[in-house]
């Protein structure tokens, strides 16, 4: 079965199934958007739109996860740079890396040659990484990540708070974001342990200087809180749930040309309001 799963795979990067969706990471402050996060998905010819839960773990034990992460990066760095022509705006994105890539010698240059091919600024590129994958060859990731650096690309760890998460680590990896996971959003509201373990994340980063983007946001009272506790971004459904790229970038037309304009930075109101009024197509 994970055979037939494999070769299915394997057809399916010839066949261009592979798509990349998008979700909003939008600024606390303003519910302005201040980047996507890139996540795959699988066009599959009989069992529809399968999320990567479906096909990431098997690609990674075949090694198909290398030619699709090559993939994932040149597609996501080639419509960034179509959305930051079109919006002429410093727009970010981030990807997501396993570990069986990081230990991939061509990473580093696979991001290289996409960076130079769309064009963009090292700088508006976000790489995601677990704290696991980076644990599984340290060593090594710290080796990549410093080249990483150099390129000057962001480098974001994911899924904060699940892992071992020994702190030490966020010094060493020098990480410049971590995403709290998206489990301790459960009744944050109520002054749960989640509400305590976020503003220790939150206060440990403020003095490490490291941003901090909460996952998996999907009431108003959970941003509001958020809001109060100085979490600067945002990401979860009730912001937006991954789209396409045309999707995103219609809903989110008016918010970015008013950025650009300067219009919506005095605007509080949450993003999900704004959207509704557009559709115009990219
Ligand atoms: P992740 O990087 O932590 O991505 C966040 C996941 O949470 C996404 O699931 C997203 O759809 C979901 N999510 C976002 N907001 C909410 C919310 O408010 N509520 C809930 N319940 N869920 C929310 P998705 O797209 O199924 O991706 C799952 C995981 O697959 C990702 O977790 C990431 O680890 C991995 N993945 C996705 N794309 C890629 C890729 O291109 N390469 C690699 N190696 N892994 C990928
Ligand atoms: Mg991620
Ligand atoms: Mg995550």
């Amino acid at each position: 079965d994970r055979l037939r799963l494999e070769n299915e795979l394997r057809y399916a990067i010839s066949q261009n199934e592979l798509v990349l969706h998008y979700q909003p990471i939008v600024r606390a402050s303003s519910g302005a958007v201040a980047g996507v996060e890139a996540l795959i998905r699988w066009q599959h010819p009989t069992r529809g739109l399968l999320a990567p839960a479906h096909f990431i773990s098997p690609a990674e034990v075949s090694g198909l996860i290398v030619p699709i992460g090559e993939w994932v990066i040149q597609t996501a760095c080639r419509q960034l740079r179509q959305w930051q022509k079109k919006f002429d705006y410093p727009m970010t994105v981030a990807l997501n890396l396993s570990a069986r890539q990081f230990q991939h010698a061509d990473l580093v240059a696979q991001i290289r040659t996409a960076i130079i091919e769309s064009g963009i600024d090292p700088s508006t590129l976000e790489v995601e990484i677990t704290e696991s994958s980076a644990m599984q060859n340290a060593e090594n990731t710290i080796f990549t990540l410093r080249e990483l650096k150099q390129l000057g690309v962001k480098i974001a760890m994911d899924d904060f708070g699940t892992g071992y998460s020994s702190l030490s680590c966020l010094q060493r990896f020098a990480f410049s974001k971590v995403k709290i996971d998206r489990s301790f959003m459960a009744d944050i509201e109520s002054g749960s342990v989640n509400l305590a373990i976020v503003r220790a994340i939150l206060g440990l980063c403020r003095d490490l200087r490291i941003d901090v983007i909460a996952e998996g946001v999907e009431t108003a009272e959970q941003a509001a809180l958020l809001r109060q506790e100085n979490c600067r971004l945002l990401q979860g459904y009730l912001y937006g749930k991954p789209k396409p790229f045309l999707e995103v970038a219609a809903d989110h037309a008016v918010t970015l040309l008013g950025q650009v304009h300067g219009r919506a930075s005095a605007s509080a109101a949450p993003l999900a309001v704004e959207k509704r009024t557009v559709h115009k197509p990219l």
